[in-house]
């Protein structure tokens, strides 16, 4: 991929963080200073937080759901969703974010890699009911439901740290199959999904990133266009999909 568009033959990977949902008024996790009521977040997003405090973990993801229903999609998500009409069959969009701004934004196929905060599930890794829509807000552990057919406590449809992201089998395909990545907002820092652009290097696929910052595997990329998401990817979606010929 450069910036004057993309072959016939090409297939593009988009991994976005959190950085696209930025300019939708949802922090990054660093924008947070990565604390939330004094808590590191790696101490509220795991298995044994939720062993140990259930109604904490279940608060500090109400607290996100209420956040998320007053959010609208940004010039970014608009551009992504532009470009999986634009390429059909040769688009793939994985993102790292529990928000819906994607969807909300026109797309349809997206994964979410790390899953979705307007869903829940069971939390016993054995039962066999699927996560579903739920934009509950929890506060005491008396209020977190529990699954009808096994009675452990619902939690957050989220992966948590310790815990593999979802559909890595499907991701690691398609990074197989990409030609062209381009990674927006993500700091480079969490792993699998840090590693996603060196895996597709190793394949020879063209790599771009675009973010304010220079992300930690800044290494990997080709290209790194500096500046806010919203900013850059209308155009720079815009040149992808028309070659740079279109006015
Ligand atoms: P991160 O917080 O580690 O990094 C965010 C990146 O976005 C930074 O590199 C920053 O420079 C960049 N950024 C900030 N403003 C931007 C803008 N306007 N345009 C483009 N880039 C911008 O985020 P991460 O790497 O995605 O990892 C944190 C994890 O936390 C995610 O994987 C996700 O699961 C979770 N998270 C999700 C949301 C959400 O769903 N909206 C929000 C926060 C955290």
């Amino acid at each position: 991929m450069t910036l004057n568009g993309l072959s016939p033959d090409d297939r593009l990977f988009v991994l976005t963080g959190a950085g696209v949902s930025a300019e939708s008024g949802l922090p990054t996790f660093r924008g947070m200073n990565g604390l939330w009521r004094g808590y590191r977040v790696e101490e509220v997003a795991t298995p044994e937080a939720f062993a140990a405090e259930p109604e904490l973990v279940w608060q500090f993801y109400s607290e996100r759901r209420q956040r998320h229903q007053t959010v609208e999609p940004n010039p970014a998500h608009f551009a992504i969703a532009r470009l999986e009409r634009a390429l059909g069959g040769r688009f793939f969009l994985c993102t790292q974010n529990v928000d819906s701004l994607h969807e909300q934004a026109g797309s349809r196929r997206v994964v979410h890699m790390h899953g979705r905060i307007m869903q829940s599930r069971c939390s016993n890794p054995g039962c066999t009911t699927p996560p579903f829509d739920d934009a509950t807000a929890y506060r005491t552990r008396e209020e977190i439901p529990r699954c009808r057919r096994c009675g452990a406590l619902v939690r957050p449809h989220i992966c948590w740290f310790g815990e593999v992201p979802f559909e890595m089998e499907l991701i690691i395909h398609q990074l197989g199959e990409a030609t062209q990545v381009l990674v927006v907002g993500s700091s480079g820092v969490v792993e699998p999904a840090a590693s996603f652009v060196r895996l597709a290097r190793r394949n020879r696929a063209h790599t771009i990133y675009v973010g304010p910052e220079e992300p930690a595997n800044r290494t990997f990329f080709d290209e790194v266009l500096q500046g806010k998401a919203g900013e850059m990817l209308p155009q720079l979606v815009q040149d992808l999909v028309s070659g740079g010929n279109d006015p």
